[in-house]
């Protein structure tokens, strides 16, 4: 089934005359037409029966037909109403437009104002949850784009560890990797490369700075590459010279906690169950307090999608479901342990996509 025949049944099955979309992310998913449209009005119109549409820049039409969109794209320059076009569009189809589905974590206080105006009687029903529903199972095609993805991931990190030397600062290693990692086939980064080390491994989120590296840090890589839209992200925690015993210990629970994750998945197995794997481990080794996150986030054409694997959330898995496993130890101003593979539920158990080795890797 299409993608946008997705949309069509959900719009049968509750009555909902058409669907704005607007986050380019299902953009791309409902019509292979990817754009960041930064500012400027990008959406696709779907109706119950009548032709869908696509508003966007003019300048971006071309592209939009180049991609195999088969509907009406319709282009507004710079200096037009945007709005006025989707209107006009609108009303040609269905004059009559009731209700309207819109995706509210998206679509600006502003813009949802502009609708409300230009549609005085409009009722709206919200979308997203169906949308991010849609995009759970990943077929054969995303599947493929995402394993090339992990790969570059897992290139990614071995040009890191090969470029970790004392006196290298974050930022020199973290260019390095970007451009190695372009050079091979990545499209760009799926978010700001995280490289960290000594303390600052200490924080889940740090940012790579000027720091120099040295003998008896921890340095941590967190990073992800988009392949034909696809994303990756892996993270990996090596040691420059010999690390303490504490170090280790704090390394071997995560390392033995994640698997945990791992070897629960299969289909049947509760998103919640994947956390808890993880984290009973955790806790077992006197560190419960120390793992602030949750174990996992689903991953595709967004780097967070869903599911989002908590300790409360009871939806089932099911295969094609693709996540990231991702535990671990943050000891405050000492160091810091994540160890994060991309995951794919498949038929009787888990497909493990990044494949960099998780023994400690100790450079000298
Ligand atoms: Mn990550
Ligand atoms: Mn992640």
């Amino acid at each position: 089934m299409s993608n946008i025949k997705k949309v069509q049944d959900f719009l049968v099955t509750h009555a909902i005359d058409a669907a704005l979309i607007t986050n380019p992310d299902n953009i791309y998913y409902l019509t292979n037409f990817r754009s960041d449209p930064h500012e400027r009005l990008l959406g696709v119109v779907v109706f119950k029966e009548e032709e869908p549409f696509i508003i966007c820049p003019a300048m971006e039409v071309a592209d939009v037909k180049a991609v195999g969109w088969s509907h009406e794209a319709i282009g507004y320059k710079d200096t037009d109403n945007a709005f006025e076009f989707l209107e006009r569009a609108i009303m040609k189809r269905l004059p009559e437009l009731t209700l309207l589905a819109i995706e509210k974590e998206h679509l600006t206080v502003d813009r949802f104002e502009i609708l409300q105006e230009r549609f005085p009687a409009l009722q709206f029903a919200k979308l997203d949850r169906e949308l991010a529903n849609n995009r759970l199972i990943k077929d054969e095609t995303e599947l493929d784009c995402l394993r090339k993805a992990a790969e570059l991931a897992d290139y990614a990190i071995e040009v890191g560890c090969n470029e970790i030397v004392e006196g290298k600062t974050e930022l020199e290693i973290v260019q390095a990797i970007e451009q190695a990692v372009k050079r091979k086939g990545a499209e760009k980064m799926s978010f700001d490369t995280i490289l960290v080390s000594g303390k600052k491994t200490a924080s889940p989120h740090g940012i790579p700075g000027h720091r120099a590296i040295e003998k008896g840090d921890f340095i941590l890589f967190d990073l992800g590459v988009v392949y034909k839209g696809y994303c990756s992200d892996i993270t990996r925690t090596v040691a420059l010279g010999e690390p303490t015993d504490e170090m280790r210990k704090i390394y071997e629970t995560v390392k033995k906690a994640q698997q945990a994750a791992i070897d629960v998945v299969r289909p049947g197995t509760l998103a919640k169950e994947v956390d808890l794997a993880a984290r009973t481990v955790i806790e077992e080794a006197g560190y419960g307090e120390l793992f602030p996150h949750r174990i996992g986030h689903g991953l595709g054409i967004s780097v967070h999608e869903y599911p989002s694997l908590t300790d409360q959330n009871e939806m089932p898995l099911e295969e094609g479901m693709v996540f990231t496993i991702e535990p671990g130890i943050y000891y405050p101003n000492i160091t810091g342990v994540r160890i994060e593979d991309d995951i794919v539920v498949t038929k009787d158990g888990a497909e493990v996509l990044t494949k960099f080795p998780k023994d400690l890797r100790i450079i000298q």
